[in-house]
């Protein structure tokens, strides 16, 4: 039987990574992985249980909670126990809150479970702040995604824009700094380059730059295996 092909994708905050590895996985008919909405729906249901706060209380939620994502017309569709959360996960609220539930090692240990049994049934593109290092180390392709901070608090601004959301550049700048600090600062499976990951630096590209510069390099590397 032959391998699945894994291509992770880390990076900060609004680096393009969501978008690059759902216009690859839909060039290459692979299955697309998005691990930060995991991330997002253990916070989304600890906030909404009032436990965020609560260390032993937020790791129960991700012991027992039954996680689904799926892709419908390149979107993240995620499930918690049958119940649909897709918007709920995508509010400042959670974007306040997720790099905190994000450092407990039982959360990791049980997202990466789920992330790795992905990995092992079909091809897939991931992405997220660890599939390079921690989840995936053999993937086929690891690819390290970054823009210029300035640039990434645009892109999230104009979504929460499109969205109607009521917060301003300066907020949206401060919570990726936030968040960048948290992911890249924790002890447990810190945000950072792999060493065998290549870097791409998009500032001032459109995702369409990106899926043309990415897909080439992923055949560079997939035909010198
Ligand atoms: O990718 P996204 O911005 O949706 O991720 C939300 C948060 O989830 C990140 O800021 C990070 O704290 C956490 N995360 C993580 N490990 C991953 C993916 C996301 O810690 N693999």
């Amino acid at each position: 039987m032959s391998k699945n092909i894994i291509i992770a994708i880390d990076g900060p905050a609004g680096s393009g990574k969501s978008t690059a590895a759902k216009n690859l996985a839909q060039k290459l008919g692979f299955t697309y992985l998005d691990t930060g909405a995991m991330y997002r729906t253990i916070t989304y249901l600890a906030l909404r249980a009032d436990v965020v706060d609560n260390c032993e209380e937020v790791i129960k939620i991700a012991q027992s909670v039954k996680l689904k994502l799926q892709t419908d017309n390149g979107k993240t569709r995620v499930f918690a126990d049958g119940e649909e959360l897709t918007e709920e996960i995508r509010t400042p609220e959670v974007n306040s809150k997720v790099s905190e539930v994000s450092v407990i090692p039982e959360v990791r240990v049980e997202m990466v479970k789920i992330q790795k049994a992905l990995g092992e049934s079909s091809n897939i593109v991931a992405e997220g702040r660890d599939v390079t290092t921690v989840v995936y180390p053999n993937a086929d392709i690891k690819i390290f995604l970054t823009a210029s901070i300035d640039e990434r608090a645009n892109r999230r601004f104009k979504e929460y824009q499109a969205k109607n959301e009521n917060i301003t550049i300066e907020e949206v700048k401060a919570n990726l700094e936030k968040r960048d600090k948290i992911d890249s600062g924790r002890e447990v499976s810190p945000l950072r380059k792999a060493d065998d990951a290549f870097e791409f630096d998009n500032t001032g590209l459109t995702p369409l730059d990106d899926l043309d510069y990415l897909l080439e390099k992923i055949k560079e590397v997939l035909s010198s295996k």
